[in-house]
């Protein structure tokens, strides 16, 4: 169809502001640190993760996630996966 054909399946170029978020998750010296163990969280601003709905407990990577939001209030979230 004389269209671009990215890997992955993108099927058209990235905007400007698309390549920007995309640079600010994937270039290095900008990984967004575990606030608790230091360690790459593997995610960006756009999709932080925080123990607590408050964006206060975080950002961290998943692994202390699922270790922080199951011990706050003392409560598991076991059974409630979806
Ligand atoms: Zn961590």
């Amino acid at each position: 169809m004389g269209e671009n054909t990215w890997p992955g399946g993108y099927r058209h170029a990235m905007t400007q502001s698309e390549h920007e978020a995309w640079n600010a998750c994937n270039y290095p010296g900008t990984l967004q640190l575990c606030s608790e163990r230091d360690d790459p969280t593997g995610r960006c601003e756009e999709d932080s993760i925080y123990a607590d709905d408050d964006g206060e407990i975080g950002h961290l990577c998943e692994e202390c996630w699922e270790t922080m939001k199951t011990t706050e209030d003392g409560e598991t979230t076991q059974g409630e996966e979806s």
